[in-house]
């Protein structure tokens, strides 16, 4: 597996890197064993960087996936909606008793949208920064779904940016994917690690996976790519994306055939918070339930997160 250096941030990842949220009570809901194990079968074939969140609640499979694969130097990029100090402290300090680790490689401010959120979130990222010069954190970022996160990454001096990039444009919230392009490209000239997500569209976009990939990984200026996966089947499947050998149809049929979805369960009590959440706008309310517009829908699974009555899956 080919490693890039990631901007300057001293760090050389794999350009797969293992989206975890997938694994976790979010979406598949593997057993930690299940969910470290997948994990290890990707760092074991040379994936040596993976993705998770606060929100996630994914810290148990990386550490099981380190445990069983022996490589406890695992690139790992976490995220946290922290805005205030003492949040970025709780979330830092989370992430290293979890991961059991004293460091943690990325730290990033999870969705931000532009320059202005970000400034609402200076107590939070001054922390981060202050872990950086103590060597707790490695590198600080941002993820985002817009363009306007990217331009505000670079305009803060940020060390990398984790945005939404693929070949539709899908869940852009500002802009088209010429423009998302642009600033990814800015981004990386101005010396930050750029990393994308959603390369797949959020699984959407799954039956046209080789050309999605031979679109992302065409861009010079992505450094790593996050992709979330809940199989070996899927596993050996994109790293044979990755590697540029000839995929195996059988495999690809067999990942090709499991669907997903997002499901909201019929016990829906129409409280309206998953709708509010959605920044991708893909959730209405219905006579009985909450609806999903699947073709605005990312998978992300975030709505599933403020439901109350945990009756949102991705499937
Ligand atoms: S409906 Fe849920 S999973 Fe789909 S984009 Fe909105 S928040 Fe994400
Ligand atoms: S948050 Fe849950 S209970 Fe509330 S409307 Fe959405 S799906 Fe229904």
């Amino acid at each position: 597996m080919e490693l890039r250096e990631l901007g300057h941030t001293g760090l050389r990842v794999s350009r797969l890197c293992f989206g975890t949220l997938t694994l976790g009570p979010l979406q598949a809901d593997l057993t930690v064993e299940e969910g470290g194990g997948l994990l290890a079968y990707a760092i074991a074939r040379g994936v040596n960087f993976c993705d998770t969140a606060q929100l996630y609640k994914t810290y148990p499979y990386i550490r099981e996936g380190m445990r069983r694969s022996g490589r406890y130097d695992l690139i790992i990029s976490t995220k946290t909606y922290a805005y205030t100090r003492q949040l970025a402290v709780e979330a830092v300090e989370e992430a290293r008793r979890a991961l059991d680790r004293d460091y943690i490689d990325v730290f990033l401010l999870h969705e931000q949208e532009s320059v202005y959120t970000l400034e609402g979130h200076k107590e939070a990222l001054d922390y981060l920064y202050e872990c950086k010069a103590k060597g707790v954190i490695r590198a600080v970022g941002l993820s985002t779904h817009a363009i306007a996160g990217v331009r505000g990454a670079v305009e803060k001096g940020l060390d990398l940016v984790f945005p939404m990039m693929n070949v539709d444009g899908l869940g852009l919230i500002d802009g088209s994917r010429p423009q998302m392009e642009a600033a990814a490209r800015d981004a990386h000239d101005a010396g930050l690690g750029v990393f994308a997500m959603k390369a797949l569209g959020g699984g959407n976009l799954h039956r046209r996976a080789p050309e999605c990939f031979d679109y992302i990984l065409g861009l010079p200026y992505v450094d790593s790519v996050a992709v979330g996966m809940q199989s070996t089947d899927e596993v050996d499947l994109n790293l044979s994306f990755f590697l540029g050998q000839r995929t195996d149809p059988a495999l690809r049929d067999r990942v090709a055939a499991k669907p997903r979805r997002l499901l909201i369960e019929d016990w829906c009590e129409r409280c309206g918070a998953c709708v509010k959440r959605c920044g991708q706008g893909a959730l209405s309310m219905g006579e009985s339930r909450a609806v999903c517009d699947h073709s605005k829908c990312v998978l992300c699974g975030y709505c599933s997160t403020v439901c109350p009555q945990w009756c949102i899956k991705v499937v």
